[in-house]
């Protein structure tokens, strides 16, 4: 069965409209007139094919044409960063749905549906993947009150308002049917455009370990203090910069470590910082090599720091374990993109997505299309539209053998 290419890249134009910053990228924020827009448009086309469509409290959305038991998922987010691109979600989502119109256009039975997860990006409540943890438990209903914007006002108040939430709705939807999730979704980095691959098959996300480090050192005056007897902690800082990029390389394995927040107190050109305070995210496919390279980190940072005579405090913010997917679906897509003689490759993901979150609790498998320089998150994000499109040609070819 072949899909509607055409009709895909009309979708994905018409929905990177539904943007708050015209002219800048496409900003969707979950819950906001855009998303309403966007889950309307998805809405007509569920209604023109006769698919029931049904949104869950937290604002999770399952489409399901007649008659499927909805055994298999695919499914993706409509929602992005602020200023974000007009791939990184909606082209899952759009893929999926026109799996599911081909089908339809057919006349072959699928019992696959399409759930769209709320709340991906973080965007608004500041935790990632808020709808895919909902449904599967890992957030529960005493959440809708924890999870706060940045006003203060609940996930609870914007789900009333919207009027997901409701007393006979379920908080989240059911899954317990599904026998497997699968998800199309852009590289997000510079590795298939690099190496001009069509397919990527993804086997492990990447695990997470982050570190909020604080060099406390003596603050003082700028000019009246001589360089020598300092207790200077931004240079602690400075040295910590390079010798983690450096751990992270000397570790191999795809090893990676970023220092992307830093605070200097107080902050003035003419006083020697009496703290610094820094996170460092480190991820790797394989969680004894993180925990070795975050254990290494500590140690470094405590050796500048003694060496330096400031104090030096570390704490553990967020930890998440590297997610494999299942064998059995890269080996049969792997066949696939052999018998189709694509230029393909199994490779990690850096990034973590919903279908992730699935993964522990159904066979999940995952399916790369490459972004053009490696560029996401940001208005110049883009995939040739060849590459759009045999995505979705190649997730069709394995949903329909798998339902
Ligand atoms: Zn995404």
């Amino acid at each position: 069965m072949e899909i509607n290419g055409q009709r895909l890249i009309d979708d994905l134009r018409a929905l990177r409209e539904m943007t708050a910053t015209p002219g800048n990228g496409v900003t969707r924020f979950s819950y906001s007139e855009e998303d309403g827009r966007a889950r309307d448009y998805l809405a007509r086309i569920a209604d023109q094919y006769g698919f029931a469509m049904e949104t869950d409290a937290v604002g999770n959305i399952c489409i399901r044409p007649p008659g499927s038991k909805g055994r298999l998922i695919i499914g993706s987010h409509i929602d992005t960063v602020r200023n974000g691109g007009w791939l990184d979600g909606i082209y899952g989502v759009m893929s999926g749905m026109e799996v599911l119109r081909t089908f339809a256009d057919s006349g072959v039975h699928t019992d696959a549906m399409l759930v769209i997860y709320a709340e991906e990006e973080g965007s608004g409540f500041g935790s990632t993947m808020t709808g895919s943890k909902f449904l599967t438990g890992k957030y529960k209903a005493e959440d809708l009150t924890a999870l706060k914007d940045e006003e203060g006002r609940t996930l609870l108040a914007h789900l009333k308002e919207c009027g997901y939430y409701r007393e006979d709705v379920p908080l989240a939807m059911d899954l317990s049917g599904v026998d497997c999730a699968l998800e199309l979704h852009i590289e997000q980095g510079p590795v298939m455009d690099r190496e001009h691959l069509q397919i990527g098959i993804v086997d492990t996300v990447f695990g997470m370990h982050v570190l909020e480090i604080e060099f406390s050192g003596l603050g003082n005056h700028a000019g009246a203090s001589p360089m020598i007897g300092r207790r200077d902690s931004m240079s602690a800082f400075g040295e910590a910069i390079l010798a983690i990029e450096k751990t992270a390389i000397d570790a191999g394995h795809g090893v990676v470590a970023t220092i992307g927040k830093a605070s200097v107190s107080p902050g003035g050109s003419n006083v020697i910082p009496d703290s610094v305070r820094f996170t460092v995210d480190i991820r790797s496919n394989d969680d004894g090599i993180t925990g070795e390279t975050v254990e290494q980190i500590r140690r470094c940072a405590m050796e500048i720091a003694e060496r330096r005579g400031v104090e030096c405090t570390i704490r553990d913010v967020a930890d998440s374990s590297a997610i494999p997917f299942s064998r059995r679906i890269i080996e049969e897509m792997a066949a696939l993109a052999e018998e189709q003689k694509l230029v393909y490759r199994v490779m990690d993901s850096g990034a973590v997505h919903d279908t992730a979150m699935l993964a522990p609790f159904t066979e999940a498998g995952m399916i790369f299309v490459p972004s053009i320089n490696g560029r996401s998150h940001v208005p110049e994000e883009n995939t040739n539209e060849d590459d759009l499109i045999r995505g979705t040609q190649f997730l069709m070819d394995y949903v329909s053998r798998k339902s």
